[in-house]
């Protein structure tokens, strides 16, 4: 049995050199005489490891020295608490919602403060982004919120809001590093890693410093403060190590293959093979407004739930696996991450066009 094609939203598929150096190393980590599971996080090789990441993830996305870049653990999902509680100065924050990660984090913040909903895309089944060019934005808002890419419904802004001066805060999980972004244009950026870098737990926060303050609500835990991190190099306890260890040598990996610009080229043929097919089938159908569509999710349906489920088995059963939509969706979602190669959806597609072929006459 060899490797399939793992079309998961996450945890999904990591690149295969990735995989098999890391296998290399397993057993004695560069002639250290272990593994990095085994390291102390204080020892010299794993300060190197840590500091190369960190360089590395700078190169890529261009981060400003004014930026912080702090690996931490929890998840995405620990920085729903952990953003209001180190930035709701004013008590207030203004939520974007496009999907359930967006509502989640909305939720959470109503537990610290204010959080208002200024925006949302529910009354289709967040198929689309709502137009975000005139926002009713608090005054006294402390940040901006937005999901940037929508792992469950497969959509991305391709704008960001005009913020209207106040700080924009984003989740990147299920984007990071797909294509280039420019950082000065947010507060925060943040992603768990499991969509399209490394394995689950580890989330990487890449903030302004001046956001970096004493000044959080009080009753915050020492290990949701932004400020202990970033004055620790985050290292202020045991970091997720392999993991971090892990996510830079994806970093080199997207180095080696010419960066972001590489990668978004890839990505949007990659995404186009799948869309092209959508759009001129009879049989399936993408559910997300053509100009909001996502390169990394890709929701689809036949319209007749009995034919998704079949689609669905017969696809397992040829080595794609994971295409189940969310259970809010329904139908199928292929995600097609960095790490899924063009030959995986060149492959998907022949699948789906020959099932296409068996089911309708
Ligand atoms: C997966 C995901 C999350 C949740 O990540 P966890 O690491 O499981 O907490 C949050 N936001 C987005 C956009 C996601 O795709």
């Amino acid at each position: 049995m060899g490797r399939i094609y793992n079309f998961s939203a996450g945890p999904a598929m990591l690149p295969e050199e990735v995989l098999k150096e890391a296998a290399d190393e397993m057993l004695d980590y560069r002639g250290t005489g272990m593994s990095v599971m085994e390291m102390s996080h204080r020892s010299k090789a794993y300060e190197a490891i840590i500091k190369e990441a960190e360089k590395d993830l700078r190169d890529l996305m261009n981060i400003p020295d004014n930026y912080k870049v702090l690996f931490l653990q929890g998840g995405a999902s620990t920085q729903f608490a952990m953003i209001p509680m180190n930035l709701m100065k004013n008590k207030v924050a203004d939520y974007i919602i496009t999907g359930q990660w967006a509502k989640k984090a909305y939720q959470e913040a109503k537990l610290y403060g204010t959080a208002n909903a200024v925006a949302s895309s529910a009354d289709k089944t967040f198929s689309y982004i709502p137009d975000v060019s005139d926002l009713p934005i608090s005054e006294n808002a402390d940040y901006v919120y937005i999901c940037e890419n929508n792992t469950i419904y497969g959509t991305k802004y391709k704008t960001l809001p005009d913020t209207k001066g106040k700080i924009l805060v984003s989740d990147i999980s299920s984007c990071f590093l797909s294509e280039p972004v420019d950082v000065t244009k947010y507060g925060v950026l943040y992603g768990g890693v499991q969509k399209n870098i490394g394995p689950a737990g580890v989330v990487i926060v890449i903030i302004r410093e001046d956001l970096i303050t004493e000044d959080v609500l009080p009753g915050t835990p020492t290990m949701l403060k932004y400020k202990i991190h970033a004055d620790n190099d985050s290292l202020y306890n045991t970091p997720p190590a392999y993991g971090i260890y892990i996510c830079g040598k994806v970093f080199k990996w997207i180095k080696n293959l010419g960066g972001l610009e590489a990668m978004k080229e890839k990505n949007e043929k990659k995404a186009a093979v799948l869309y092209d097919f959508l759009d001129q089938s009879k049989l399936f159908k993408g559910t997300v407004e053509k100009k909001d569509r996502s390169l990394m999710n890709v929701p689809f349906v036949t319209g007749n739930e009995e034919l998704d489920a079949k689609f669905v088995k017969e696809a397992k059963a040829a080595g794609f696996e994971n295409l189940k939509g969310h259970r809010t969706v329904g139908g199928m979602r292929a995600s097609i991450y960095n790490a899924m190669p063009m030959e995986g959806v060149q492959k998907l597609v022949e699948f789906m066009k020959k099932f296409e072929a068996d089911n309708t006459k």
